[in-house]
This record gives C-alpha cells, sequence and structure tokens, in this order.
C-alpha cells in the first residue's frame, strides 16, 4: 500500500485522553468518543462517523485496576502464566513462512501437531497471546507485557516485510490454505479463524498498548484481505463463509474504524454470514446443530457493525441472537452446547450426561457480545448474564493450582473439569483464556452522560480522569452480601450512580455516609442516587443472597442450586483423579477418560421445598448440605467456580418421597 494512505489517520496515535484535553471535556457525553468492543484507550478515526452512539461506554482497561479477591488472583495466575510463555516459540512458523530463520522450536499442541493439523490453526495462539499481554499490560501497568507486545509487534513487522505480500500467518504450507480458500477450492481447515486472531492480537496490541506498528501490520494485512478477496463473486464469498472464520467481520470493522478506509467497511460486510443474519434479523432461531463458537463472533461482528452502519437488521439479528441462546439455549452456568454445537431447547436432559457441554470460548464470546450490547442500551438484563456467566464458567474455567484452562466444562454427573497443558495443548479456549483472566476489569463499570454503571460487585479502584474522580470498590462479595463504595473527588460533582439491582436479589439497599438512601424492590433493574458527590462520600450496598433451586430448561424435576448468582456444585469425591489425571493434551478425549463409576445422589421431596433442606455449612462460606434429601446420601454443595481436582455435579434429579426406591 502507499504509505500516504495511512496519513489521514495519524490524529489516532493519540490518546483518548489527548483528544479530550484538546477538545474540552464536554466533549465526553452525548457521543462517546470510544467505540471499541475492546476497552482501549483508542479513538475512531475522525472521517467515521459512528451511526449508532453507545448510550454506556466501557472504561479503558487502564482505568480499572482489580483488589484482592478471586478475580485478582485469577489474573495473577494468567499472568505468570504468559510470563511462562516464550514468544520466540510462538512466532516460529512465521518467520519459517517470511523465509527467515526461527529462533525457538515451535510450540506442540493445535500450534504444530497432529491430530490437528488438519484443522489449521497454526497461530492461532500468538493472536490470543498478543492480545492477553495487551490486556494484562493495561490491567495491571506491568511494562513486561508490554515489552512483550512491542517484541511480537516487531517480528510481525519484520516478517511482513520480508514476506513483501502483506500477508503474516503461520500455516505449515505457508499461504496456501488461504490461496486455496480465496480461489474457491478445496481447503483445509479454518484458516479465516486462525487469522482472525492474528487481526485481534494486532487491533489489541495497538488498542490497549497504544503501538503504532500493530496497526501499520494489521493495515498491511488488511490491505492484503482486501486484494485477495476482490475477485470473489458474493455467492462465493458466501460458501466460505460456510466455514468457520472467527469475527472477521469484527475485525475488518474496527479497521475501518482505526483508519476511516470504507474498503475496509466493504469487506467486513462481505465477510456477513447471510445464511446467520438474515433468519435472525427476522427473529427466526435457526441455531439447532449450529457449531456454537462459530455463530456467537460473526454475532459480535453483526453487531459492530450495526454501531458503525446503523444498518437495523445487524443490530436486530444481535439482539435477537442474544434472547434466544441466553434465554433458551444456556445452563445455569451461562454456557451453551454440547458437542460445540448448539442443540434443540427440548433436549436439554439428553445432553446432560455429556463430558463435551459448555465450551469455554463460547461463553468466552457471549461475553463480548453482552458487553456491547449493553454499550448500546444499558439494561440490568444483560448486566445480570454477564455476571452469572463471569463467575459460574469464566472464573471456574481456571485451575486455581496451575493457572490452566478447561475447555468443555462437562455437565456429566460425577464428571471433573479437565485442564489443558502448559505448552502441548494450545486450544482455541487456551488462546481465549489467556485473555479471560486478563481482562476482568473491563465491564465492572460503565459511563453514561454524567452517570456511573456499577454493574459486577468485585473489588476494584476506578479512576476516571475527567471527571476528576477515583471510586474504591470494597468487598468480599459472593462470600459476604454487602458493598463499599468510597469516592475521591477532586471537587464536588453531581453524578447519577447506578447500582445494579440484580435479579437474584428481592430488595437491595443503599446507605450514602451511614443513612438510609434509598431501598429497591425492583430487581433486575438499578439502584439510582444522583446527587453531588463529595470527597470522601460511602456508598454502602447491601445485596441479600438466597438459596434457589432452578430447573434444566424444560425439565421442572432436574434443578441446578444457585445461591445469589453463584451456581452450587455437588461434591463427589476424588474416585481416579491421581494428580495431574485431570490434565490432558487432548481435548478430544474429553469423556473418554476418568469415567470410573461415581455414584450420584438424587434428591427426595418436591423441587420448590428442597431449599430449605439444604443448609449452610457452619465456618465456611458459600458451603451448604443437603439434610436427609440425598438418597442414598447426603452432599454437601460448594461455588462451582471452586471446583478443582474433584468430582461434581450440577443438575439434581429430583424424585418424589415414594419414587426414592427406584432411584
Ligand atoms: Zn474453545
Amino acid at each position: 500500500m502507499k504509505k500516504d494512505e495511512l496519513q489521514p489517520a495519524a490524529k489516532e496515535s493519540l490518546t483518548r485522553r489527548e483528544l479530550l484535553k484538546s477538545a474540552g471535556a464536554a466533549a465526553v457525553g452525548a457521543a462517546f468518543p470510544v467505540a471499541f468492543a475492546s476497552a482501549g484507550p483508542q479513538s475512531p478515526s475522525e472521517r467515521v462517523k459512528v451511526a449508532v452512539t453507545q448510550r454506556a461506554a466501557a472504561f479503558e482497561l487502564a482505568d480499572v485496576r482489580l483488589l484482592e479477591g478471586p478475580f485478582r488472583r485469577a489474573q495473577e495466575r494468567d499472568a505468570k502464566y504468559l510470563l511462562r510463555l516464550e514468544p520466540d516459540r510462538l512466532l516460529h512458523n512465521f518467520r519459517v513462512n517470511a523465509g527467515l530463520r526461527p529462533k525457538a522450536p515451535v510450540y506442540g499442541g493445535w500450534e504444530s501437531q497432529e491430530p490437528w493439523v488438519e484443522i489449521r490453526c497454526h497461530g492461532h495462539t500468538l493472536g490470543h497471546y498478543l492480545s492477553a499481554c495487551s490486556m494484562m499490560f493495561a490491567a495491571t501497568g506491568d511494562e513486561q507485557f508490554r515489552r512483550r507486545a512491542d517484541y511480537i509487534v516487531a517480528e510481525l513487522r519484520e516478517c511482513q516485510d520480508a514476506g513483501r505480500s502483506g500477508l503474516v500467518c503461520a500455516f505449515p504450507d505457508g499461504a496456501k490454505p488461504l490461496h486455496e480458500v480465496v480461489d474457491a477450492k478445496r481447503f483445509v481447515g479454518v484458516p479465516w479463524y486462525t487469522m482472525h486472531k492474528i487481526f485481534a492480537g494486532l487491533r489489541d496490541a495497538y488498542l490497549y498498548t497504544n503501538n503504532r506498528a500493530a496497526l501499520d501490520v494489521l493495515v498491511k494485512l488488511s490491505d492484503w484481505a482486501v486484494a485477495h478477496t476482490r475477485n470473489i463473486t458474493d455467492e462465493q464469498f458466501q460458501r466460505m463463509l460456510d466455514t468457520e472464520h472467527g469475527g472477521m467481520n469484527e475485525a475488518l470493522a474496527d479497521v475501518y474504524a482505526l483508519t476511516g478506509e470504507a474498503k475496509y467497511l466493504a469487506l467486513a460486510e462481505r465477510f456477513c454470514h447471510r445464511r446467520l443474519l438474515t433468519p435472525l434479523a427476522e427473529s427466526r432461531d435457526t441455531l439447532d446443530k449450529l457449531h456454537s463458537n462459530t455463530q456467537i463472533p460473526k454475532v459480535i461482528g453483526f453487531n459492530r457493525l450495526y454501531e458503525l452502519t446503523g444498518r437495523e437488521d445487524y443490530g436486530a439479528a444481535s439482539r435477537f441472537f442474544w434472547r434466544t441462546v441466553v434465554e433458551h439455549r444456556t445452563f445455569a452456568t451461562g454456557g451453551n452446547g454440547d458437542g460445540e454445537h448448539f442443540f434443540p431447547p427440548a433436549e436439554f436432559l439428553k445432553h446432560l450426561s455429556s463430558a463435551k457441554t459448555m465450551e469455554t470460548c463460547c461463553t468466552h464470546n457471549m461475553l463480548r457480545l453482552t458487553r456491547s450490547l449493553f454499550a448500546l442500551e444499558p439494561t440490568a438484563a444483560y448486566a445480570d448474564y454477564y455476571e452469572r456467566a463471569l463467575y459460574n464458567s469464566i472464573l471456574a474455567s481456571q485451575d486455581p493450582d496451575s493457572g490452566m484452562m478447561t475447555y468443555f466444562q462437562p455437565t456429566r454427573p460425577g464428571y471433573p473439569k479437565l485442564y489443558c497443558t502448559p505448552a502441548d495443548s494450545f486450544w482455541c479456549c487456551t488462546g481465549s483464556g489467556m485473555e479471560n483472566h486478563a481482562k476482568y476489569g473491563d465491564s465492572v463499570y460503565f459511563r453514561g452522560e454524567d452517570a456511573l454503571y456499577v454493574n459486577l460487585f468485585i473489588a476494584s479502584t476506578l479512576s476516571w480522569e475527567e471527571k476528576g474522580l477515583t471510586l474504591t470498590q470494597s468487598t468480599r462479595f459472593p462470600e459476604h452480601d454487602t458493598t463499599r463504595l468510597q469516592l475521591k473527588l477532586r471537587r464536588p460533582s453531581r453524578l447519577t450512580l447506578n447500582v445494579r439491582h440484580p435479579s437474584w436479589c428481592e430488595t437491595v439497599t443503599v446507605n450514602v455516609n451511614g443513612r438510609r438512601q434509598t431501598t429497591s424492590r425492583r430487581p433486575g433493574g438499578y439502584v439510582t442516587v444522583n446527587r453531588v458527590w463529595r470527597e470522601g462520600d460511602i456508598v454502602q450496598v447491601h445485596l441479600p443472597m438466597s438459596l434457589r433451586a432452578e430447573p434444566l430448561p424444560g425439565n421442572p424435576d432436574v434443578v441446578a442450586f444457585l445461591y445469589g448468582p453463584i451456581v452450587l456444585a455437588g461434591r463427589l469425591g476424588r474416585e481416579g483423579l491421581t494428580p495431574g489425571a485431570d490434565v490432558i493434551v487432548n481435548e478430544r478425549t474429553y469423556g473418554d477418560v476418568l469415567n470410573d463409576k461415581v455414584e450420584v445422589p438424587v434428591l427426595v421431596g418436591d423441587a420448590r421445598e428442597l431449599v430449605r433442606r439444604i443448609k449452610p455449612s457452619r465456618g465456611e462460606a458459600l458451603t451448604f448440605r443437603t439434610e436427609g434429601i440425598g438418597r442414598p446420601r447426603d452432599v454437601s454443595l460448594i461455588p462451582y467456580y471452586r471446583v478443582a481436582h474433584e468430582r461434581y455435579n450440577l443438575y439434581w434429579k429430583v424424585v418424589g418421597k415414594g419414587d426414592a426406591t427406584h432411584a
């Protein structure tokens, strides 16, 4: 590409803060300058008119710091893992394909070994890793992660310059899989899926670390994609999209937003799969048997394109997809699918015995979609789902000892969680997992016009520079049912504080400086406090939690137990779980290993009455025990996010008293 094409967008190297300083603080408000699903500091190009304004914008990840608690500990474990990995090994095939000498041997698993060579995911990990390091830098300020992101971007630039076509990739057969795809020939694997991770990694390096070279490499890579898809007919293009292609539409929409170049928007729209878009836009659910994690990223892209273009079919499709997945296709934990696919909602019971339910990537992507929908329409339903899935799928996905991640989260009664190896697996869920624990801070708070949303009860500090506000949230939630917000302000300031009133909580009370301010009896909304806030003001929020049973969709006699937003799992022992037995290289062996016979109690009584026979264990937070209702024995229940290296059960069969002997 010609160098001068980049010039008009040169202003984007300013951070949002710098832009605000030059434009005056009034610039924030009506139209938020930030418009990225990733909460980085960069603004869209001035040449881009964002069609649909975000009503609640995310804060930059760098504005939020986690304080001591389960999320901070998960972040620290993830940081350790990221530092253990060697960028040169992840870069191996990129250098080979560019004709450069690799600096270290390639990693195993999906990165180089059988039986995964056919899926052509080589290099996807580098993309995730670049995103994760960039986010970890923003989330912690630790320069080690910026240096790693800088190093990888410099290496990719060297590969791009040496290869000369603009393409950077790590496929073992070089550009061949992509050439075959765009030439409408038979092709192997999911090359665009893999490329999407590299696009996203470069975007995130730019957004979170302000690395200008990352944007240059990304633009040249995008130009390669523009040039090589130019001659594909629309029909051929759509046929190409029948194969998993990640969020290519979102990534290219972001490149458009960053550069203002219409050609990237045009290509982003061509990457919209009409076989999914059309029915969703007409509120038709055709998701049965579709590969779940193929669809969700496409919809993230639809919603992004709705923001940028205002085309209502994109918006309608995104909203309908979210509703149908969350309301009809989701387990209590916020996860979905079996064997990576959506199944008919009438078949939940049949799929409960599977060890391949709830792929972690699917929840990762549902959360990305949820927060982008929330930004456009800040309603508590989105935030409720976010909280539920964050605790019960994402926090639950990490091994508290090793920091490794789950692929599936099995609903099979008595099965354990299985985790990846650090250097021989490199599953999709390893990659998205690296990102998950780096970005917990990105959805705790949102800002509206003179309004602050507190969506999650996670110990953290928020710096809102334009308002001169520092907010410290101190809490041991969910172990305790209160949270405390302390405000530091440079000068008194009027602001509407919107504290989420979760759907699981009957009554929320809010005290300001020790005085009862308001009591809300409207679950699934916001408690609003509008006042002039002053230095040292303290807001105390009480969110009483209770135990409840939630049926498996369509099955009133099969229930999961929740305490507040926390899904409880029954502890079923460690049969066969010698140390390391639950760490696996090959995700395809889920369900083939560790199938020792485990007795799973049934519960006797009326499903609605059972919660009264489940009592908290004294002295142990969030720990419960059934009392006289388990057959053949009672069972202990703990948060699913705390379950590790033991067998568990999530859904309980409830039988009437007369049927108990047949159970
Ligand atoms: Zn995955």
